[in-house]
């Protein structure tokens, strides 16, 4: 199942599960849509990948009891702040890929 991460590892903004501005890569590392787009360059710095905009888990109980209720977001905070310069250089020649092409 999909971790629903509480914050933006860079920023710690909180990104509760209805946030529309949650983006996550494969991994689920997970940083707020201003991170990914003004600092990360869609280049996750843990894996190289690109983003997609986190999925709302539904709030009511449309069918089966999925619900945010039954499978809540997680409680670990990972605030992992991005080193700019270092990320720079590590997203230089991946950011002009397609998350497609990486
Ligand atoms: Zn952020
Ligand atoms: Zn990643």
């Amino acid at each position: 199942m999909l971790d629903l991460r509480p914050i933006c590892e860079n920023c710690a903004r909180p990104l509760p599960p209805d946030a529309a501005e949650a983006m996550i890569c494969s991994y689920e590392c997970t940083f707020c849509a201003a991170c990914v787009a003004d600092l990360l360059h869609n280049v996750c710095p843990n894996c190289g990948g690109g983003f997609e905009k986190r999925p709302v888990r539904p709030s009511r109980d449309w069918k089966g009891g999925n619900t945010v209720a039954n499978d809540p977001p997680v409680v670990a905070r990972k605030h992992k702040p991005v080193d700019q310069v270092t990320h720079d250089a590590f997203s230089l020649a991946i950011r002009t890929l397609s998350p497609h092409q990486r």
